[in-house]
């Protein structure tokens, strides 16, 4: 074994969305730093963000029934479905603006323009979906919303799900065509090639074992070149921990006082996936369900029209279940790993307060292929278990930490930003909304890691992303100004791209 030691300004750790989107965002606006890139597989993409391992959903929450919660006078609750609706829209923007800069090219080959539908049975639901869609069509974001409550509007909505229904259940459901259907995988790899033709240096097989910080208040990082079995130390003013469930391991090796007191929660996945294709040409939509009494917000079920690989293609899940791994490709002994003197208390709280989910999620792991086609079968009541495939997703590993509101140990389902006091270092924990949101959360990691350099940037982050600092449900004009933008940029307006 050799060493070495090598200097740069930013390190990127992980050659997941994240890290690709704060590589894309920093050559524009600091095209002179210096960034390299560690990644322990051999490719960009492999992890959460590739195409198989997460659903592909563009989250605008046009479809997503846990961002619109029912408030106790009855009323339903849109600030959160407002929120990410707009950070949506940054990411749109930020694509738009890379393609049109030819930075990046082919948009269908990332992104297809595909309805969002929410679809519920029984009474109440439908009452709930009815309030929901009245209090979201007032807003110019949601502008184009259909609700139905009538069979034949559904069949031809949803002719695959409508076929075989026998039961007399009120059954509802909400369609808008401004949904989008997002390949995570292909368009990390797209904007890894463009950062390497920015002089990144990409080093895939490198798996970083040790984060310190030196004396002059730089980052060492000590990396194994899994090839070569050489170790290779490399400084920076700057590490954006990009790991995806691999953060939380390496944020704790930093030993900022930021990562005390933070424990990890993995929960695995299923998909079912449709091998027919005649099968698959009978639906056309991203359809959302309501998640099961006691089930946890990233089990709502969905069946989802899929374009990968140039096939349109059907995925249905995901099924939760619990692995004690962070990191698909990860390790049995992470879980246990991670549980550190400082966040002992914090893990054994969770541990307590989350006895139904785990419970829940081992349930759901003993499932058996006919208890998941039996699942399917509430979305497609005549669907064959020939027709369907099993494939493993994503690892998400969701937060935990103790917060004034929830007490000690409590889990966390959204995205946490993690930095040390003087912005030197960053770290991306929890895996929701996800990949969506990748451009919203790179801003926020600039925003606190380079006061310094904000102003002087402004001008040209306003250049990429019009709406940045700006809410576009207060103007209307601007939201549609660069919808229409987007939709020409990224091909958003075509209706059926020539798949098959
Ligand atoms: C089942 C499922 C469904 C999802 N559905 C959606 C969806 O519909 N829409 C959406 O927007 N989001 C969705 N998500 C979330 C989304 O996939 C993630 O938020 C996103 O991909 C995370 O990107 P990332 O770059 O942080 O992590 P990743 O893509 O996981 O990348 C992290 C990278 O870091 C590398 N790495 C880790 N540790 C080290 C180390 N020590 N040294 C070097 N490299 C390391 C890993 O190998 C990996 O390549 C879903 C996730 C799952 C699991």
């Amino acid at each position: 074994m050799s060493s070495l030691q090598k200097k740069t300004d930013v390190i990127l750790i992980g050659a997941g969305i994240m890290s690709a989107t704060l590589g894309a965002l920093l050559k524009e606006l600091a095209p002179q730093w210096e960034i390299k890139v560690f990644e322990k597989l051999a490719k960009a993409g492999e992890e959460s963000s590739n195409e198989w391992n997460n659903a592909g959903t563009g989250h605008a929450a046009l479809c997503e029934l846990n961002y619109t919660s029912e408030k106790s006078d009855g009323s339903i609750d849109i600030s959160k479905a407002i929120s990410i609706n707009e950070q949506f829209q940054l990411s749109k923007q930020f694509w738009s603006y890379l393609v049109k800069s030819n930075l990046i090219s082919n948009p269908q080959d990332f992104i297809m323009p595909l309805p969002h539908m929410s679809l519920v049975m029984g009474e109440n639901n439908v009452t709930f979906l009815k309030k929901r869609f009245k209090a979201l069509s007032n807003n110019p974001l949601f502008q184009g919303m259909e609700f139905s409550d009538d069979t034949e509007k559904l069949k031809e909505w949803i002719p695959l799900i409508m076929e075989g229904r026998t039961s007399n259940e009120p059954i509802a459901a909400t369609k808008i065509d401004s949904g989008t259907d997002v390949n995570f995988g292909a368009l990390t790899r797209m904007l890894f090639d463009h950062l390497k033709t920015k002089n990144v240096e990409i080093n895939y097989k490198h798996s970083v074992a040790d984060i310190k910080r030196t004396s002059d208040g730089s980052w060492k990082v000590k990396v194994n070149d899994l090839d070569s079995g050489k170790v290779e130390y490399h400084t920076a003013k700057f590490v954006f921990i990009g790991g995806g469930g691999g953060s939380l391991p390496l944020l704790q090796k930093t030993g900022i006082p930021e990562s005390k007191h933070i424990g990890g929660f993995p929960v695995s996945g299923l998909f079912l996936v449709c091998n027919n294709p005649e099968v698959a040409a009978l639906h056309h939509g991203k359809v959302y369900g309501k998640a099961k009494v006691g089930a946890p917000p990233m089990s709502v079920p969905h069946l989802d029209t899929r374009y990968i690989d140039n096939k349109k293609t059907l995925l249905f899940g995901p099924f939760a279940g619990f692995s004690p791994k962070f990191l698909k490709t990860g390790s049995n002994l992470d879980l246990i790993g991670s549980v550190k003197p400082n966040n002992l208390f914090t893990m054994l709280a969770a541990g307590v307060k989350e006895m139904a989910l785990t419970k829940y999620l081992i349930q759901q792991v003993m499932l058996s292929n006919e208890k998941r086609m039996e699942e399917l079968r509430e979305f497609i009541p005549n669907a064959k278990s020939e027709d369907w495939d099993v494939v493993v997703a994503g690892q998400r590993v969701q937060v935990i930490k103790d917060t004034e509101t929830g007490g000690k140990g409590t889990l966390q389902f959204g995205t946490e930003v993690i930095t040390a006091d003087d912005g030197s270092i960053a770290a991306l924990l929890g895996a929701s909304p996800g990949a969506s949101t990748a451009v919203h959360v790179m801003l926020e990691v600039l925003e606190k890691c380079f006061p310094q350099h904000i102003k002087e940037w402004e001008m040209k982050i306003k250049d990429m992303i019009p709406s940045y600092g700006i809410s576009l449900q207060d103007n209307p004009d601007l939201f549609e100004e660069i919808s229409n933008t987007a939709a020409q940029a990224l091909g958003l307006s075509e209706k059926e791209v020539a798949y098959s």
